[in-house]
């Protein structure tokens, strides 16, 4: 037993080291990644739940690493966020996605009114110059502003409140919407809901995923799309994966939908084809 411990923690120790160092690496490559282009947009298709229609689509970023390959945002926002890389990473989610959306508001039919989304950490949220940021990219694109909807989490909230709102005010009055993404996962209270100018509430797959398996679920669902309802928000509901959750999602008046039955994340290419490929049907 003892040299079984021994070996235990070797292995232990050794994992805990390989883990830094992996870390350390990647931290280091994704300084460059930044830099140096290895980073790429996929577009995650949002339809309405009524007529099946592309409504917006959300920008998800991956890094095309030259050794390791397509990473996937897990694995690299979080570092991202520790170290601060994030408001650069940031910085060039936005500009790529809103050029990326304003072209295809001028080529497709599907892409002419679509709104595009992008997800905003809180750490970038908390730029001073943030607002300013935002303004400048929309004005670079060329998209107007209502075609963009910043997607934030419920970590917002245990933020200073006053300062929080007063930003969310000034992000609206550019003439974008605002979502809380994940909804039902992260705060206890929604008293915020009352009084933040938000647009929509996306309900977090983890609700979605246990309808048909668990009417407390379902109830949740339920009571959340009513309240926001109450409320004037537009309910997205997150990871629709079967027909199922789909028609249950609709009938209790969710307004859009975004998951792999519709469609898995695309390449820009990809998207731009499903888009052209909408427009000649
Ligand atoms: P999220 O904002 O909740 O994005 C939705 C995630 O759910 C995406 O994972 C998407 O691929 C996945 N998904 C969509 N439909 C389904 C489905 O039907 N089933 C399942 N199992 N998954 C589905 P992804 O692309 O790996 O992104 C993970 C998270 O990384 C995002 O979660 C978001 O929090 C973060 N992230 C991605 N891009 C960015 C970014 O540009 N900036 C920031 N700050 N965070 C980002
Ligand atoms: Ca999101
Ligand atoms: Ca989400
Ligand atoms: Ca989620």
């Amino acid at each position: 037993a003892k040299t079984g411990g021994k070996a235990a923690t070797a292995l232990f120790d050794r994992s805990m080291t390989d883990r830094a160092s992996e870390r350390m690496e990647l931290e280091g490559d994704l300084r460059w990644a930044i830099d140096h282009g290895q980073l790429r947009l996929h577009y995650q298709p949002i339809v309405s739940l009524e007529s099946g229609r592309i409504r917006e689509a959300e920008a998800l970023v991956r890094w095309e690493h030259p050794k390791r390959g397509l990473i996937p945002p897990a694995k690299f926002i979080p570092i991202a966020e520790e170290t601060g890389l994030i408001i650069p990473l940031g910085k060039w989610v936005l500009e790529e996605a809103c050029r990326q959306a304003r072209d295809w508001s001028e080529t497709t039919k599907e892409g002419a009114a679509m709104i595009i989304g992008v997800n905003l950490s809180t750490r970038q949220f908390q730029q001073n110059d943030i607002v300013d940021d935002i303004a400048g990219v929309l004005g670079r694109s060329g998209l107007p502003p209502a075609h963009l909807k910043l997607e934030i989490t419920e970590s917002l909230m245990a933020l200073s409140p006053d300062d929080t709102v007063a930003k969310l005010h000034d992000l609206k009055a550019l003439g974008v919407h605002l979502a809380v993404d994940d909804f039902g996962t992260g705060y206890s209270s929604m008293s915020y809901l009352a009084n933040f100018p938000l647009d929509t509430l996306k309900i977090d797959r983890s609700f979605v995923q246990r309808i048909g398996e668990q009417p407390e679920a379902e109830a949740i669902i339920q009571a959340v799309i009513t309240l926001a309802k109450t409320l004037n928000l537009c309910v997205t509901s997150e990871g629709v994966e079967t027909a199922e959750q789909k028609e249950v999602l609709r009938k209790m008046g969710s307004d859009r939908g975004q998951g792999y039955l519709f469609s898995r994340p695309l390449t820009a290419a990809a998207f731009s084809e499903m888009l052209s490929d909408r427009d000649a049907v």
